[in-house]
């Protein structure tokens, strides 16, 4: 296993990999790696001839007051991991590397970047889709992997690369969760015992919501108020959003038709979490 810093040689590997025809599949991510990461780590080495993982805490996606500085790293732990999944090649540039000068050339997905998670994160999207973007022009792969966990990041990087006519192909795969139903996160380190246990109520209130559906309920509101209340029984879960949106665009829906999803978003103390169901 490689691992590369520089982005003038990973471009330069790329292309040579490119040229004697060998298929790259790739692998973002922030690292502090976990399952949910694995998984898409073991698609892409199925699927490709050539691995590449990226591990970039990205500057560009955090706001002011948010984690940046304290996000967790373990750039030991991370190379262990890639290499027992097969990963080939480890891009991890420094935030110099990837932004010598103050970042003035953003990529902005228009309509999807400022509700849900845009309303509450202002620039997030905008950093996530400019990173995106710059890191399949470094590493020119094939196919790139990304979590169903992170919905609405998977919606922005698909228009993302359709606007741009970029040539990647963009998977999604499933949320890999622990045994109570919480979704892997990075994030999850920061949650103390007790609050680990009350971040399950999450999963709770969307499958409480997703049997509603099931159940036939198409009023969005009365589903809506069920995430809610399950959420409510854990005291200190403070919800910032919960929402039953088209799977495709996001947009609020009226009535519950065709294929949805459900999106919630929480604050467990300084913690921020979020999760989604797609009900099909
Ligand atoms: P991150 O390091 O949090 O930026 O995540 C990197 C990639 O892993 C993104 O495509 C995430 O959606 C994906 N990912 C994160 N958590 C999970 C999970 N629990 N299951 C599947 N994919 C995940």
């Amino acid at each position: 296993m490689q691992i590369i810093t520089s982005i003038t040689s990973m471009r330069s590997l790329a292309g040579s990999l490119r040229q004697e025809g060998k298929r790259i599949g790739f692998v973002p991510t922030m690292g502090f790696l976990h399952e949910g990461h694995l998984s898409l780590m073991r698609a892409a080495r199925q699927e490709n001839d050539i691995v590449v993982a990226s591990i970039f805490v990205n500057p560009a996606q955090f706001g002011p007051k948010e984690d940046l500085a304290r996000y967790p790293r373990d750039a030991e732990g991370d190379r262990k991991k890639c290499e027992s999944v097969g990963v080939d090649i480890i891009f991890t540039p420094s935030a110099e590397e990837m932004y010598p000068e103050k970042p003035g050339v953003f990529v902005t997905v228009e309509g999807l970047s400022d509700i849900l998670e845009g309303a509450i994160r202002p620039a997030h999207f905008r950093g996530v889709a400019t990173v995106v973007a710059k890191l399949f022009h470094i590493v020119q792969p094939h196919r790139a992997y990304f979590g169903r966990k992170d919905y609405q990041q998977c919606a922005v990087i698909k228009r993302m690369t359709k606007g741009l006519d970029l040539d990647v192909e963009v998977e999604v795969l499933p949320t890999m969760r622990e045994s109570d139903g919480l979704a892997m996160s990075s994030r999850n380190s920061y949650l103390d015992a007790a609050q680990r246990k009350k971040a399950a109520c999450l999963f709770r209130a969307l499958t409480a919501a997703e049997e509603l559906v099931w159940s036939g309920v198409r009023e969005p509101e009365r589903v809506k108020q069920r995430m809610r209340a399950v959420i409510a029984q854990e005291e200190g879960v403070e919800i910032d959003y919960v929402e039953a949106a088209d799977a495709d665009d996001l947009s609020p829906l009226a009535t519950i038709k065709g294929s949805i999803v459900l999106l919630v978003a929480v604050r467990i103390g300084a913690t921020r979490l979020i999760d989604n169901l797609l009900v099909v």
